[in-house]
């Protein structure tokens, strides 16, 4: 992995998202092995002969993205279930994909999902549920290669349903209590720490109606125990709101809170389909949401009450989801998405500024990691997770306001450099730790011998010669 001694990345409009606030114009970061060293104007750090120096003029300079809900491998199913309604989307095309997945696929499907997120400028990330069957250890192995900063969720389960509905699971996604729970903690003692701290292990609690109470139980007290974090979907479809009701419970953070899982130390992925008393529950037990508009537009899952959250103090934060469900890990894309569509909902402009969607996706995040002492801002004694963007472009043209532009106009296309623990992933927008060809090229193979072993045919709608 290119790493040096120190860099200086300088002339920049360098967006802190330090508790200011600040934003330094010409400004300059100076990084030294892995940490952050000053963060000042230019001028103010001149004088230091840093081994490696990025002039980041018309560049903005700001903390790496964090995407806190993400399927690795789903990246390989990117246009295998479009504009389908969701029990077709998960029964007839998500399950049966994934459940004919080998480890290659795994290791593949990470890869080109990692490629896009470098290339995109995220830095770190919350996968949410790794399958036996994706080869846990051949994906953080592609973690450590590609230099990205990671939590990755080992699914436990011990039951075949989904939400309300018993035993729809498809068989090759279905994993046995202990043998779940084994890897989950085999990973845990082997990858811990590893990869300079960049990786993590959580639970990753396959979802209501495919863990018992029981089990829920059981992994809450293993996380205390361990100090694993967990993450899970929650309320993404009101399948999830009609299985507490089901167990008597008058909505779903009533459910979390008897099985013990709401806390600072789990991550609930979409949080749609939840009530006031739920939202008072996450905001009083600081329970992290991650927030997918891309994917609850386009599975019409509904739209989460982000404002609501906001003013009540959930920490929330923003993920990608999939490749079948956005279709992209864009996470400059999802922060348009998340700043227009509760505009719309709530027919008020006002709600969710850029700058408050920037805050989900950067300090947000690193709080959804327990990292917020560590990343999620560029200050002095932090990590170096940091990205440039390159706004000298017709689109981002003029520039009153760059945050707006960031926000409203920019895309992933528009990231030109990406650093993460001091070490360089992307410059100039060459990608340095992966090989983008050979991943491509592989990825197309594997998705069309997958389809044909799945048995699952993509048509398209318009005639192709
Ligand atoms: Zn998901």
């Amino acid at each position: 992995m290119p790493t040096q001694a120190s860099l200086l990345i300088k002339n920049g409009y360098v967006v802190t998202m330090n508790p200011e606030r600040r934003i330094i114009r010409d400004g300059a970061v100076l990084v030294e092995d892995n940490k952050i060293i000053n963060v000042d104007k230019t001028d103010r750090i001149r004088g230091h002969h840093a081994e490696t120096v990025i002039n980041a003029k018309n560049m903005l300079v700001m903390p790496g993205l964090i995407d806190t809900h993400v399927h690795l491998a789903q990246a390989l199913l990117r246009g295998c279930a479009d504009d389908v309604a969701l029990v077709d989307w998960l029964k007839n095309r998500v399950w049966v994909l994934q459940g004919n997945f080998t480890l290659e696929d795994g290791r593949a499907s990470a890869k080109l999902c990692m490629a896009e997120m470098i290339r995109t400028g995220t830095t770190s990330f919350v996968e949410c549920m790794i399958h036996t069957r994706y080869g846990f250890d051949g994906i953080a192995k592609a973690v450590e290669e590609a230099g990205m900063r990671a939590a990755l969720s080992k699914i436990v389960m011990d039951s075949t349903g989904y939400a309300d509905n018993p035993d729809i699971m498809y068989p090759g996604m279905v994993e046995e209590k202990e043998a779940s729970l084994k890897e989950a903690d085999s990973m845990f003692a082997k990858w811990r720490g590893k990869s300079d701290g960049r990786i993590q292990i959580w639970y990753g609690l396959r979802s209501l109606g495919a863990v018992s109470t029981d089990l829920f139980k059981e992994v809450v007290q293993r996380s205390k125990a361990h100090g694993m974090r967990m993450t899970m979907h929650l309320g993404e479809v009101l399948d999830d709101v009609r299985y507490a009701k089901q167990k008597n419970y008058p909505n779903l953070t009533s459910f979390a809170k008897d099985m013990g899982l709401l806390g600072p130390s789990i991550v609930f992925a979409h949080g749609v389909h939840l009530d006031d008393a739920d939202l008072k529950n996450l905001a009083e037990t600081k329970s992290n949401v991650s927030h997918c508009p891309a994917s609850n537009m386009k599975l019409a899952s509904g739209f989460a009450r982000i404002p609501e959250m906001l003013r009540l103090g959930v920490p929330v934060s923003l993920g990608c989801d999939g490749g079948p469900s956005n279709n992209t890990y864009d996470m400059i894309r999802e922060m348009r998405l998340a700043a227009l569509m509760h505009k719309s909902v709530q027919n008020n402009p006002t709600v969710v500024s850029a700058e408050e969607v920037l805050e989900m996706a950067t300090i947000g995040g690193a709080v959804a990691l327990g990292l917020e002492t560590k990343i999620g801002s560029l200050e002095s004694g932090k990590l170096a997770d940091l990205i440039l963007v390159d706004m000298r472009d017709i689109g981002l043209t003029p520039a009153c306001n760059p945050v707006s532009n960031l926000v409203y106009a920019a895309s992933g296309k528009c990231v030109d450099t990406v650093v993460v623990n001091g070490s360089l992933l992307m410059k100039r927008k060459h990608l340095l730790t992966l090989n983008e060809a050979e991943i491509m090229d592989e990825a197309n193979e594997r998705q069309t011998e997958l389809l044909s072993r799945a048995g699952v045919r993509i048509e398209t709608k318009w005639p192709v010669g």
